[in-house]
């Protein structure tokens, strides 16, 4: 017997045939002697439409009810997910984030989950009850209801299944595992049997939406066993998130490449002619962070009259406030030529354990892009990723040419 945390996605609850179909699945697995808890999502499209009523009141809505807001979708797929156990003769029982007592700390829309109360979970799995358990809610110190940030039923599964001690948790959504990029993109791309955490970590923050980054934080740290599969695929594995250590022993040589991820939701922010002196990237970043903008890509190079050309990456929707928020200082004590923002840009970014014991994977990278005439605007690396900010325009030729010179569609 085990203890399995099953996730089920948006898609897969989004209408009640579909949660029959999750009822049938979760039936399966206790009629198997297991011990099921499961973690819903909203219908699809429910959380968009429920921030879009939101909107309609107030452009920018207040935080704490947006919150209040929100989680209603998930309180609906419990009640409903609950029923149709019950249909099937399942002793269920549905949960809210505040019933179980997720408590996060009190960061509105992007709470963070600071800890479980796994007894009464605990008590009725005993009982025989599967207990369906609302994601991304949570409740504060002072009964608030807080939300983790979108995506964040994965986090919420990934974290009942690390209090609960349990032997793995499976997110179902509508692909049946991780690929080598978006096959949407990319036809030839090729589901991995598995992929190890900091590759996925990786490739999460690099833009690959499957998992929400934070799950895989949060499974990594306290070592889940994860697994994404698809709900409407009756027997697939899907792809196993393991750990280096644990995949070591296969004798199959690794591949260098586990997989290509790119988004387009990042901003370039450049100043010139920034005077080089010690304190300037304080002076630049600081203001940025203390108004709660994400840099990520940041390069600095010194020009031949002594000045720096300073530029980082900023989300999309941002760009326009780092702007505003730099254009004065700029000009007054910063002392920098011009400032411009440019979000016409894209990031793609390789991946790969095996570029530790490998060496020419960026040259190659590089060539492959240089062939196609596509230049490349900034560069990052990590030990496992080498990320290029190219032109929005070439975004989705780079990936295809990449994953072509990287044979990730051929095993
Ligand atoms: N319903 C929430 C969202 O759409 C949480 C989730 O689906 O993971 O972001
Ligand atoms: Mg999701």
């Amino acid at each position: 017997m085990a203890l399995i945390v099953q996730k089920y996605g948006g898609t897969s609850v989004a209408n009640p045939e579909r949660i029959r179909n999750v009822a049938r699945r979760v039936a399966r697995y206790k009629a198997m002697g297991h011990q099921v808890v499961v973690v819903v999502s909203a219908m699809s499209g429910e959380t968009n439409r429920l921030i879009g009523l939101a909107k309609e009141i107030m452009p920018d809505p207040d935080p704490r009810e947006l919150d209040v807001m929100v989680s209603t979708g998930e309180q609906v797929t419990i009640g409903m997910t609950a029923l149709a156990l019950m249909e099937l003769g399942i002793k269920a029982k549905s949960y809210t984030g505040t019933q179980v007592k997720i408590l996060t700390d009190n960061a509105f829309n992007k709470a963070r989950i600071l800890n479980i109360d796994e007894h009464n979970l605990k008590s009725d799995l005993a009982d025989g009850y599967v207990c369906v358990v609302a994601g991304f809610q949570g409740v504060d110190a002072n009964g608030n209801i807080t939300t983790l940030g979108r995506g964040g039923s994965d986090t919420t599964g990934v974290a009942l299944a690390a209090a609960l001690g349990a032997d793995e948790c499976q997110i179902y959504t509508d692909v049946d595992g991780v690929y080598t990029t978006d096959p949407r993109l990319v036809p030839e791309a090729r589901r991995l049997d598995k992929i190890t955490f900091e590759e996925m970590l990786e490739l999460a923050s690099q833009g690959s939406k499957v998992l929400q980054i934070r799950s895989v934080e949060f499974a990594g740290k306290y070592k889940v066993k994860l697994r994404v599969l698809s709900s409407f695929d009756e027997d697939g594995d899907g792809t196993l998130i393991t750990f280096e250590e644990d995949s070591k022993d296969d004798s199959m040589e690794e591949p260098i490449i586990s997989g290509i991820a790119f988004n387009r939701d990042e901003a370039k922010i450049t100043i010139l002619g920034v005077p080089d002196k010690p304190g300037i990237a304080y002076q630049i970043l600081g203001p940025v962070a203390d108004a709660n903008i994400d840099v990520d890509m940041i390069i600095q190079n010194v020009g031949a009259d002594g000045t720096t050309d300073f530029t980082f990456t900023v989300h999309k929707n941002e760009m326009n406030k780092a702007l505003s928020l730099l254009r004065d200082k700029v000009q007054g004590h910063i002392q920098a030529r011009e400032i411009n923002g440019d979000d016409k840009i894209a990031k793609v970014s390789v991946v790969g354990v095996g570029m530790r014991s490998h060496v020419g994977i960026a040259s190659q990278m590089f060539r492959t892009l240089a062939e196609e005439g596509i230049n490349i605007q900034m560069i990052s690396t990590s030990e496992i990723k080498i990320a290029v900010v190219i032109d929005e325009k070439y975004m989705e030729l780079a990936v295809r040419v990449l994953h072509k010179a990287f044979e990730l569609e051929a095993k």
